[in-house]
């Protein structure tokens, strides 16, 4: 789908498509813009059928990967950043605070009997307010910890789209019982990184259904205006 809010057309078109990949049915999200550059937020692809089906998007688009991001290190959405890093030799991004899940990635891998091989470490840490870019677009990094350490969540202003990992979800938000989680932190987080954007910006999710800010600040029964 396209996502475009402004008469620039050349200066604000991202595309975003969306795989569902792996038993935990986690979004994996390709984002591109009319430069053919795109980046992959949250590799999930765990074998190789669902490493094909995002290959052949990208082929078939004639995109080129430029950037690896990840939005949290819960194992479930690490899965494809080895088949990433060899296949587009890209390094992964994501917040160093995702060590202590890559670290026992392996473990949790074994115990959900999920496919990894390889654990690759976050390279290069994203910090808050900052400005990835990628082709003519730029999505900002807010960090955004409470579901996992190092959660972060990045929002294209201009096409009004926020990708939100396991943070926000339609109806609901991150489980906050895994190591790291917090359930006051994680509302801290929604209310004062996402519930501040505009009400039409579109949510993204780490699993299930977009949604909108709106929609959420006024309905979600986990952290909605009481
Ligand atoms: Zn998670
Ligand atoms: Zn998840």
């Amino acid at each position: 789908m396209y996502l475009c809010f402004s008469d620039a057309k050349e200066s604000c078109m991202i595309e975003l498509k969306r795989f569902v990949f792996n038993a935990f049915q986690v979004n994996t999200y390709v984002l591109s813009d009319e430069t053919g550059e795109c980046v992959i937020v949250d590799a999930a692809c765990s074998v190789t059928e669902e490493q094909e089906t995002l290959e052949r998007y990208i082929r078939t688009h004639s995109l080129r990967p430029v950037r690896l991001l990840s939005t949290h290190a819960h194992v479930d959405h690490i899965l494809g950043n080895p088949y990433i890093v060899d296949h587009y030799g890209l390094k992964l991004e994501g917040h160093f605070d995702s060590k202590i899940y890559l670290d026992h990635a392996s473990q949790f891998a074994f115990s959900y009997d999920l496919p990894l091989t390889r654990v690759e470490p976050v390279s290069r840490q994203l910090n808050d307010g900052e400005l990835v870019r990628f082709g003519n677009s730029t999505l900002k990094v807010l960090y955004t910890p409470g579901h996992a350490l190092g959660s972060l969540c990045f929002y294209a202003e201009k096409e009004a789209f926020v990708i939100t990992g396991d943070v926000l979800f339609r109806d609901s938000i991150g489980r906050t019982d895994l190591p790291g989680g917090d359930y006051e932190v994680l509302r801290q987080s929604i209310w004062e990184k996402l519930f501040v954007l505009p009400e039409n910006t579109i949510v993204y999710p780490g699993h299930g259904p977009e949604t909108s800010i709106g929609r959420e600040k006024t309905g979600n029964p986990f952290v909605a205006i009481g």
